[in-house]
C-alpha cells in the first residue's frame, strides 16, 4: 500500500476541531446545562491532561499498576495453519482487569482527581466498563456510581459482584427495556444534577465532545506501543492492522499508531445472526448518518429514524452507532470496515484457545476471525490484531450454549 493521499501531518492536532468535529461527524448535541459540564471537562482536559505532572503520573500508573506495556505475541501455530501470512496479537488481555477499557478509565479517573471531583459516574451494559471504572475509582479513592439496567443486572451477576467488591454503588435502572440505553439516560440525568461534584466517565469513543477525543487520546498508548514493539520484533511495520469495533475505543487506540503509515487498516463489526435489522450491530457497514447520545455519526435506524435494536453474541459490540472518528476515517477511505458473524467469531474463539493457549474475549475473537480470512487472501505478509480482552467472562456462557468444540 502507498501512503494514503489524505494528509496525516498533525492529524491529532487537527482532528477533532475546536468544536469536536471530525469532518461532519462528532460535535456536542446536548442540553445547555450539559453543554456547560462538557465545556468544563474540555477546559480541564487541555490544561490538566497536557501538563507534565499529569502525563508523568499516568505513565507511572500504566507501568506499576496496569502492567504496561502489554506484549505482542506471534501466533505461530495459527499462522502456519492458514499459510504464510504471519499473525501477531497486541495483548490487551494482559492489561490489569483483562481488557483495554482500563486504559481510558485510569485517565478519566486521574483527571477527576486533578479536577477535585469526589465521584465518578457511568453507565454500563454488560458490566465491563463498570468494572474498569470501579477499579480506577478504588485506586484513586473516588466514589463511584454505576447505572445499570435491571435486565443487565440479572444477566451479568459476576460483574455486579466485582463492582460491589470494588466499592462501587450499582444503581438499578427499571425504565423502558431496562438495558444500556436507559442506563445511559439515567446516568446522564444524575450527572447533570450534580456535575459540580462529579465527572461522567464514558465507556468508549462515543458521546458528546470532548469524550471521543479524550478516550482516543487515552487509548492511543496501545498504538504507540504496538508500532514500536512490532518494529523491534520484526524490523518492519505490519502489512495490516485489525481490530473489532463496538463504540470504537480499542480500535481507534491501535489505529492511531498507524494512520500515517503505509499499512492497511481494518475495523471489524459484528454481523451477529445476519443482515436483517435487529440481527446485527454493524453500524458503519449498514447505517446512515444520525445523531444519538449527543454526537453525530453513522448509526443504525429503525423505521421511525431512532436507534435500531441491535444484536451480537459479543455484548461489548452491540451498540447502534460508533465513534464519530470512525465515520470520518471510513468516509476518507483510510480505514476499511467489514463484518464477521457470531459463528465465525466462535470458530476463532475456539481456535485461538486450542492453538495458542489464549482464550480471547468474544469481542476480540471477531478481529481474530477477520485476520484469518485476510491471511487466506493475502498469501504473504503480516497482520497485527488488537486482542482487546480475555475471554474468562464469556467462557461459561459459550461452553453452556455451544459446548467444547
Ligand atoms: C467493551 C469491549 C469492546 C468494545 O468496545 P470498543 O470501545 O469498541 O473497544 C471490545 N473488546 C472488549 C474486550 C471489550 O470489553
Amino acid at each position: 500500500m502507498k501512503r494514503h493521499e489524505f494528509d496525516f501531518d498533525n492529524y491529532f492536532k487537527r482532528y477533532p476541531d475546536l468544536n469536536g468535529f471530525y469532518g461532519r461527524y462528532g460535535g456536542c448535541y446536548v442540553s445547555d446545562e450539559l453543554k456547560e459540564a462538557m465545556q468544563e471537562i474540555n477546559d480541564a482536559y487541555f490544561t490538566i491532561c497536557k501538563s507534565t505532572r499529569f502525563i508523568a503520573e499516568l505513565r507511572r500508573i500504566r507501568k506499576d499498576f496496569q502492567g504496561r506495556p502489554t506484549p505482542i505475541s506471534h501466533l505461530e501455530r495459527l499462522s502456519n495453519k492458514y499459510g504464510n501470512v504471519q499473525i501477531y496479537v497486541k495483548r490487551e488481555d494482559l492489561n490489569h482487569t483483562g481488557a483495554h477499557k482500563l486504559n481510558h478509565c485510569m485517565g478519566e479517573a486521574l483527571l477527576a482527581k486533578y479536577m477535585g471531583k469526589k465521584k465518578v459516574i457511568a453507565e454500563t451494559g454488560a458490566g465491563q466498563h463498570g468494572v474498569a471504572l470501579a477499579t480506577a475509582a478504588a485506586y484513586f479513592g473516588l466514589e463511584c456510581d454505576i447505572y445499570m439496567g435491571k435486565t443487565d443486572i440479572e444477566k451479568q451477576a459476576p460483574n455486579v459482584s466485582r463492582m460491589k467488591l470494588l466499592g462501587a454503588n450499582v444503581i438499578e435502572v427499571t425504565e423502558g427495556l431496562a438495558s444500556l440505553k436507559e442506563a445511559v439516560d439515567a446516568a446522564f440525568k444524575a450527572y447533570v444534577d450534580d456535575y459540580k461534584n462529579c465527572i461522567y466517565c464514558i465507556g468508549s469513543v462515543v458521546g458528546p465532545h470532548p469524550f471521543p477525543m479524550m478516550v482516543r487520546d487515552f487509548q492511543m498508548i496501545v498504538g504507540v506501543e504496538a508500532r514500536q514493539q512490532f518494529f523491534d520484533m520484526t524490523g518492519e511495520l505490519p502489512d495490516a492492522v485489525v481490530a473489532c469495533v463496538g463504540g470504537g475505543s480499542n480500535s481507534i487506540g491501535i489505529f492511531s499508531g498507524f494512520l500515517a503509515d503505509p499499512v492497511e487498516i481494518y475495523g471489524v463489526e459484528p454481523l451477529g445472526r445476519g443482515e436483517k435489522i435487529g440481527d446485527h450491530a454493524a453500524s458503519l457497514t449498514y447505517g446512515e448518518e444520525g445523531i444519538m447520545h449527543g454526537f453525530n455519526s453513522i448509526m443504525l435506524k429503525d423505521e421511525k429514524g431512532e436507534a435500531a435494536p441491535v444484536y451480537s453474541i459479543a455484548s461489548g459490540l452491540d451498540y447502534p452507532s460508533s465513534g464519530p472518528e470512525h465515520a470520518f476515517l471510513k468516509d476518507i477511505g483510510r480505514v476499511k470496515y467489514d463484518v464477521v458473524t457470531d459463528e465465525e467469531s466462535l470458530d476463532a474463539f475456539y481456535e485461538l484457545s486450542r492453538l495458542e493457549g489464549i482464550i480471547p474475549a468474544i469481542e476480540s475473537a471477531h478481529a481474530v476471525a477477520y485476520a484469518i480470512k485476510l491471511a487466506k487472501k493475502m498469501k504473504k505478509g503480516s497482520i497485527l490484531v488488537n486482542l482487546s480482552g480475555r475471554g474468562d467472562k464469556d467462557m461459561d456462557y459459550i461452553i453452556e450454549k455451544y459446548g467444547v468444540r
